[in-house]
């Protein structure tokens, strides 16, 4: 198997390297820091106006179905805030597999343009594996559905133009059936946001919705097939878009810092670097096969789950050891004199565990490899 790139492919990877370069400065990474927020909106719009974001498009990408992988991949090398952008190109991917023309149109050329966000309201503060049994519910009234409930984790919502929320829509159908996807403006009146700041510096958010009330037009897939919509939107979540490759600036800062301070030469340190390196290379490796899925018109719903958690896992048996590994400097912050990595050593040690919940856990991964994969019994209806 030949896993060289393309010579053309080169040339895209090698612009992505220079928009990076030329758009994401220390003073941004610091932000993204200080406030959680992780998002950067002139990197956004440099890679719209390359024509980049609809080229990493599930469903819209007309080029090699490997930039999909390459565009992330070097996003997340360089350590870019790019949360925010990940998640609005996913939810374009289900627009456009699931979308009515007329919310392609709506809806596409604003997240293309690298002008909108989008955030994801499944999750409810009761209901987050078990999300298909959430209370948020929608109802009829005339020609429009009035939606009332509060989801939990709705990350990226205090910068997001649009909202997909899924909902009860008949609470008569079993738990799967009876729900439905809308997406629709976040200044819909209604909708209140409050901040919620995690262990992992990510800000995320809670969010209420107090007689929302929405057309057809904001039904996204069909009534009561809420379930299928969010079945594509975490396909290409898990895996596949960003969140793999963490451990490649994780090692890189550690590398350096190990070699000012004198401990690159403890074969200890040597052996441990060497283990991340692999790792980094088996979780390059898996999500390069995700998201060619992906690009190429398929779901990756069961090679996303194997690529989620490996990469995960890797990256936080990394951060742990990098940790335990540089001491008392480990546990030190950013602008703390003396911390190991300028602080990134103590930021990937909290920010590591996080990934292995956001977009499914470990736990519930596992469940549908052995399910999918494995052939194993359900382990819960
Ligand atoms: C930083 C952050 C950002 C997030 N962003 C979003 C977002 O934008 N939109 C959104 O909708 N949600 C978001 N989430 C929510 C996320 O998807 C849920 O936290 C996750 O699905 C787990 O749900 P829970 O927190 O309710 O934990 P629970 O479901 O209560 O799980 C608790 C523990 O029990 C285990 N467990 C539960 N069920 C099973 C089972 N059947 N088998 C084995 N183990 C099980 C879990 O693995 C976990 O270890 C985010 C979460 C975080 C932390």
């Amino acid at each position: 198997m030949d896993f060289s790139l393309s010579p053309a492919v080169r040339d895209f990877r090698d612009t992505i390297r220079r928009i990076v370069a030329d758009t994401v400065t220390p003073a941004d990474i610091d932000r993204m820091h200080t406030t959680g927020t992780f998002d950067l909106p002139a990197l956004n719009r440099a890679l719209a106006e390359h024509g980049f974001l609809e080229r990493a498009t599930p469903g819209l990408g007309k080029g090699d179905p490997v930039e999909l992988w390459v565009m992330f991949n070097e996003l997340e090398k360089a350590g870019a805030p790019i949360d925010g952008l990940a998640v609005a190109l996913m939810i374009a991917g289900v627009v456009q597999a699931v979308g009515t023309e007329e919310q392609k149109e709506r809806i596409l050329p604003s997240i293309l343009a690298g002008e909108a966000l989008v955030c994801m309201g499944y999750s409810e503060a009761d209901y987050g594996s078990d999300v298909a049994s959430i209370t948020t519910k929608a109802v009829r009234d005339g020609d429009e559905w009035v939606i009332d409930g509060a989801k939990m984790w709705t990350t990226m919502a205090h910068e997001a133009r649009w909202l997909i929320l899924l909902t009860r829509t008949d609470p008569d159908l079993p738990k799967h059936k009876g729900l439905t996807m809308f997406i629709l403006p976040m200044d819909t009146p209604g909708i209140t946001v409050e901040p919620v700041h995690t262990m992992a510096t990510e800000r995320t958010n809670a969010t209420w919705y107090d007689d929302v009330r929405v057309g057809d037009e904001a039904v996204l897939g069909e009534v009561n097939g809420g379930w299928r919509t969010m079945t594509v939107a975490l396909s290409f979540e898990r895996g596949v878009m960003g969140g793999t490759n963490t451990g490649v600036p994780l090692l890189r800062h550690f590398r350096h810092w190990a070699a000012e301070v004198g401990i690159d030469t403890d074969p200890r340190v040597r052996e441990e670097m060497a283990r991340v390196a692999i790792d980094n290379q088996v979780a390059a490796l898996l999500t390069q096969r995700s998201a060619w899925i992906a690009a190429s018109g398929g779901q990756a719903g069961l090679e996303g789950s194997m690529t989620k958690v490996f990469a995960t896992e890797a990256y936080q048996r990394a951060a742990e050891a990098f940790q335990r590994m540089a001491g008392p400097a480990g546990l030190l912050q950013f602008h703390q004199p003396g911390a190991a990595a300028d602080g990134f050593v103590e930021y990937d040690a909290r920010h590591a565990p996080v990934t292995t919940i956001y977009g499914g856990t470990t736990e519930i991964n596992r469940n549908n490899i052995a399910e999918r994969h494995l052939k194993l019994p359900r382990a819960r209806r």
